[in-house]
């Protein structure tokens, strides 16, 4: 049963994330989201300049000690983000408020400063207070040595908010000797260890949330969190780098009787079978093999181009509709990735060389077949120094010169979250961008490690920010509950995601991570409806949907709901 509290304060602990992609999130749920957020997160090491900045507040070239430097757009001067930091960005609706005045804005920071006071307070450290004049948190405020625990720095336009505080649990301090911290020169910088409270990371982020709710939710909330342990034991064989498994090929009654030799990390016996028994498919994921002549036409094209497609690579379930239809998913830069998600079935071994003339091969097969609308999805590139963009971008290019009625949609990866190289992809204006989100946050470690939920949310958000239609998908089976799905769809709304597809999660081997539901189809009918009732423009969703199932129908609903969206609005 889904919980929906009216204007809930939505929590998301998104762990390790850079400045940019929490920036990037930032503005796209202060631009185009209505509800109320509160991101906590990590840093890694980053010196940011408000708009007072004064780069002579920065003693060290930051890249000698590892530290990036960002320019924002909050209030204040110069100061230090990184690990064992808690940082955290209320985006909200402050009730009543049109404006940002002055008073608006200090009544604000007041409130985000009272926050983590009460806070400090809940961990051990009632000293703490603020001091005219100096937005922050100090313990031992009106004595003759006050230490700054937490900067808090604001936006504050239109009654919505952004940016907000840092408050310092274990960080490494000596980063705040690399800076002269808000411009500050006689007063010094502290820290709950550094004051002798010895408090988790966890622990403050429970207390910030619970009090956050109370503040700015009326107690009513929603929280999701990133997987808080990065061990390895909570990854598949596959993504440990120990290859593909065994097939699955369809379950006999015979095999429950544990004769089946099982390779996965300890587990009982009795998880073995029940791992077994899951693998069984229900009837509805049974499908029919239509080899049409479409079909047979469309596979001799690819042969004959020396093409790969994701519908053959990935064993999809659609191919036969999908080719029969003539729309199929073109997979660019070689079949190798460079990662090793949990569900999918790639080769992992060392990618070969760009084929640079991939690009014409790919326009001259959709010309070979007049498709109406071709999707090119690509395997992840960390080993090129652009990920890949530019080749994308060149695809996206030809097939438009060689078939200027050719819708196209890009599946592209999260190119390591790089501004530079996500930039050179929308450039060439893909009709539809997609990235897959693939899973709720709690699985995103699991699912697909080298990934993130906040560097996907980033990515669409960017996309999105481009004018851009943004599309996503997420695989269900993995574990995830009904109300994760619904907090996730809400997040994927929130941003301005169009399209979102939601298919069920097929084991490739037993080296994959184990299916641990099989969801129905009346509940993926379910999730069409809560996530259309969001706002969600278009959502495909049904046990046999993949990212790029029904692709061209999807555009020309999303753009068409999107528009009759904007009518009403007015705009
Ligand atoms: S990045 Fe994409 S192609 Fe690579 S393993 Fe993950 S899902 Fe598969």
């Amino acid at each position: 049963m889904i919980e929906t509290a009216p204007n809930p304060l939505n929590i998301r602990w998104l762990g390790k994330v850079s400045y940019n992609d929490a920036l990037a999130v930032q503005k796209a749920l202060f631009n185009r989201g209505s509800e109320n957020y509160l991101l906590l997160l990590e840093h890694p090491h980053v010196f940011t300049l408000g708009v007072r900045g004064d780069t002579s507040n920065i003693l060290v070239n930051p890249s000698d000690i590892g530290a990036d430097v960002v320019k924002t757009n909050r209030g204040g001067d110069v100061t230090y983000h990184g690990p064992g930091q808690l940082v955290g960005y209320p985006i909200l609706n402050l009730a009543g408020k049109r404006g940002g005045g002055m008073a608006d804005t200090v009544a604000y920071v007041h409130s985000v400063e009272d926050l983590v006071i009460e806070t400090l307070a809940h961990l051990g450290l009632t000293n703490c207070g603020r001091i005219d004049q100096y937005p922050g948190v100090w313990v031992d405020p009106n004595s003759a040595n006050p230490r700054k625990i937490a900067a808090v720095g604001v936006r504050l336009t239109r009654g919505r908010t952004m940016h907000g505080f840092a408050l310092n649990i274990e960080p490494d301090m000596t980063y705040f000797d690399s800076i002269i911290p808000c411009g500050i020169t006689d007063k010094s910088v502290t820290s709950l260890s550094r004051e002798g409270i010895d408090a988790s990371m966890a622990e403050a982020v429970a207390i910030v949330s619970e009090l956050a709710a109370k503040k700015w939710g009326k107690g009513n909330f929603s929280r999701m969190d990133v997987s808080w342990r990065t061990s390895q034991s909570e990854l598949s064989p596959f993504s440990k780098g120990e290859g593909p498994g065994e097939v699955l090929k369809p379950v006999e009654e015979s095999a429950l009787n544990t004769s089946q030799p099982v390779t996965i990390g300890r587990k009982s016996k009795k998880q073995k079978r029940a791992e077994i028994a899951i693998g069984k498919k229900p009837e509805w994921m049974r499908i029919k093999a239509n080899m049409g002549s479409e079909y047979r036409e469309l596979k001799k094209s690819i042969r004959s181009l020396e093409l790969t497609t994701v519908c053959e690579e990935a064993g999809c379930p659609n191919i036969f509709e999908c080719w029969g239809q003539g729309t199929a998913t073109f997979m660019a830069l070689g079949e190798r990735c460079t990662r090793a998600c949990g569900f999918c079935l790639v080769d992992t071994r060392k990618p070969q060389a760009i084929d640079h003339d991939e690009p014409r091969r790919i326009a001259k097969a959709v010309n070979q077949m007049n498709l109406e609308y071709a999707v090119i999805t690509m395997v992840a590139r960390d080993d090129l120094k652009d990920g890949g963009a530019n080749h994308i971008r060149e695809i996206i290019n030809e097939v438009r010169y060689l078939n200027p009625q050719t819708s196209v949609e890009v599946l592209i990866s999260d190119l390591k979250g790089n501004a530079d190289d996500l930039q050179t992809v929308f450039s060439a204006n893909p009709d539809v961008m997609n990235h897959n989100i693939e899973t709720v946050p709690r699985l995103q470690r699991q699912v697909r490690p080298s990934a993130g939920y906040a560097r996907s949310l980033a990515v669409l958000s960017q996309a999105k920010d481009e004018g851009l239609v943004v599309k996503s998908s997420i695989m269900v089976g993995l574990g995830e509950t009904e109300q994760e799905m619904f907090e996730t769809l809400k997040d994927l709304k929130e941003i301005g995601v169009d399209i979102v597809t939601i298919g069920q999660y097929l084991r490739p081997t037993m080296n994959h991570l184990p299916v641990q539901r099989w969801w129905t189809p009346e509940e993926f009918k379910e999730f069409k409806k809560i996530g259309e009732a969001l706002g969600i423009p278009h959502v495909e969703s049904s046990p046999l949907t993949r990212s790029s199932y029904h692709a061209k129908e999807a555009e020309t609903l999303a753009k068409n709901k999107a528009s009759s969206l904007a009518s009403s609005r007015g705009r």
